[in-house]
């Protein structure tokens, strides 16, 4: 067992999801991760010990961890930004995370659970901090058309983040049991972008006009490309994927529409926000969880999701 040193909480970690990221490094596709690495940075546990000059935590809090390692001394940190901190480094990526029993986080990056909160749900509050931060970045106001592409579970939050703020919610991907569960979550429609038209889905729901927002939530040049041809006169374009091919985007789309292309990573300072959601009920975790696995079977988690990606959307672990 680690111990908790100057301003650190030590988490007995008793649920963690697992998440797109985690896939691509299970299979060696993410170059700027080091290994060997205890991957995990969806977690939620119990303060079993605090290291001196913590203040805000004791023994047996059921707690969640923000995953963002940031400096506190950069200037973007000091801007209050972060997740754009000059060293920054997600737990479970770039350092070690929560497929464990115990880990030692600063302070500043835990928070406190709602409670009553099951394990399983509370493992939700990361993506959704994603989804928060997409929010926030895309400016979205009451009564926008939002197109969402891609209805894994980082869409589904931010589907659900969006009808929060008031926007119509058009969500497209090429699983209808992703579209079963944005029909749950309330989207105010559903394309399958493989069987049917997307571009006539969204003229009709925009009236012609295009989407206000549209959130490109698979991460494929291709989708960006396609973003500007959806996006509405001033519209925004939220970008979160991290592929390295470049996308071909025509100055002059952007500048007849003047569009705003924009990313967002991980999140920042969003974990009081999504608590303050599912401490009251707004958002729903529950359709996102479709498996929950003990840390014994790990390995069988993460074999049976790459042998059929499309049959999950979060996968659990607990311990
Ligand atoms: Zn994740
Ligand atoms: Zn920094």
């Amino acid at each position: 067992m680690p111990l908790p040193t100057e301003g650190e909480v030590l988490v007995r970690v008793k649920a963690a999801g697992i998440c797109g990221s985690d896939l691509h490094i299970y299979r060696g596709e993410r170059s700027d991760v080091a290994l060997p690495r205890i991957l995990g940075h969806e977690l939620v546990g119990e303060v079993e010990s605090v290291g001196s000059g913590v203040t805000r935590f004791s023994r047996g809090d059921r707690v969640t961890v923000d995953p963002v390692v940031s400096c506190g001394k950069c200037v973007s940190c000091r801007r209050g930004y972060d997740n754009l901190c000059s060293s920054v480094k997600c737990l479970g990526v770039q350092v070690d995370g929560g497929y464990c029993d115990y880990i030692a986080v600063p302070e500043e990056k835990v928070y406190s659970l709602p409670s009553g909160l099951a394990w399983e749900k509370a493992a939700l509050i990361e993506p959704f901090s994603i989804g928060a931060e997409v929010l926030a970045r895309s400016e979205v106001r009451e009564g926008d058309k939002v197109l969402v592409i891609g209805a894994g579970t980082i869409g589904l939050c931010i589907l659900q983040a969006m009808k929060l703020a008031g926007a119509e919610v058009l969500i497209t991907d090429f699983a209808d049991s992703r579209l079963k569960a944005a029909e749950t979550l309330g989207a105010d429609k559903t394309v399958n972008g493989r069987t049917g038209d997307l571009a006539a889905a969204l003229a009709d729901f925009t009236g012609e006009f295009g989407a206000d927002v549209v959130v490109e939530a698979v991460g494929m040049p291709r989708l960006l490309e396609e973003s500007l041809g959806y996006a509405a006169p001033g519209g925004r374009i939220v970008v979160l994927g991290f592929h390295p091919e470049p996308a071909k985007i025509p100055e002059v789309i952007v500048v007849k529409k003047e569009l705003k292309i924009v990313g967002s990573r991980m999140n920042c300072r969003r974990f009081p926000q999504v608590i303050e959601w599912f401490e009251k009920g707004q958002v729903n975790p529950e359709p996102l969880i479709s498996a929950v696995y003990p840390f014994e079977k790990i390995d069988t988690a993460f074999r049976e999701i790459l042998e059929d990606p499309e049959k999950y959307l979060k996968v659990l672990i607990t311990y």
